[in-house]
């Protein structure tokens, strides 16, 4: 092969390759993902781990007790079957590359909070908000794409109820070292094609009118889908493990 780079260059600090070095070794070659329509979902990346195949619910339990999820999927989307309660992943992961579709209902029922409810939750804890914010007031910081109960998104981005929309996160999952906290949970969270969350830095765990706080979990976790009583939809859910390029 030809000489393709470099030998005569200095060596970059804290990363041990030369300046355009020949020997540093080369990016995997990946097939991008196509994108969505609001017709078709697009294909996933060819290094993505899919999480919804489109057919079947297999890969999700109920966060009651573990059983199948009772949800349903249908023609490549999986639907939201009100009371059956959450469902969530076997699959278990930490920082990623998340990308998951959703419709809020065509009928438009309720107002607020009782309006096209889900949630996506990282790592089973971590709320983004799913929610038709379309011409629907909210508290802020429970919009669609909130980190829920902390931080609004930057910008309501929603399209109308029943029209696909698209959540493109990047997760980085918090880091412990045994009981104390090292690194808290940091999200990038894209909506539609926009920011709504850049890096932000999360106080612990969703919760519900009171405050955040870390305690020690696992490094791993699973997707959890919420079940709020709201007949949403989801497609094209996959996730790409991260490992982050080390800073020196
Ligand atoms: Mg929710």
């Amino acid at each position: 092969m030809a000489n393709i780079g470099y030998d005569d260059t200095p060596v970059l600090p804290g990363i041990g390759f030369k300046v355009h070095g020949s020997e540093r070794p080369q990016p995997p070659v990946i097939t991008p993902p196509t994108p969505s329509t609001q017709s078709a979902p697009g294909a996933p990346p060819s290094d993505a781990v899919v999480l919804f195949d489109g057919a079947t619910v297999n890969g999700w339990v109920s966060c009651r007790d573990g059983s199948p999820a009772g949800w349903k999927a249908e023609e490549g989307v999986l639907h939201v079957v009100p009371g059956t309660g959450d469902i969530r992943t076997l699959a278990e992961f930490g920082d990623c590359q998340l990308h998951i579709e959703f419709a809020a209902p065509t009928e438009v029922r309720g107002e607020s909070q009782g309006r096209g409810n889900s949630g996506v939750f990282l790592m089973g804890l971590y709320e983004i908000q799913v929610l038709d914010c379309y011409d629907n007031p909210t508290y802020a910081d429970g919009t669609t794409g909130a980190i829920y109960g902390q931080y609004p998104p930057l910008v309501n981005a929603c399209r109308k109820p029943g029209e696909w929309q698209c959540y493109d996160i990047i997760w980085v999952a918090p880091k412990f070292d045994g009981d104390t906290l090292v690194s808290p949970a940091r999200v990038t969270v894209m909506f539609n094609g926009v920011v709504l969350h850049h890096d932000t830095v999360l106080q612990g765990p969703t919760q519900h009118r009171t405050l955040a706080h870390y305690e020690p979990q696992p490094p791993i976790g699973p997707l959890t889908l919420q079940d709020h009583g709201d007949l949403v939809r989801f497609r094209n859910i996959w996730y790409r493990p991260l490992a982050c390029y080390p800073t020196p």
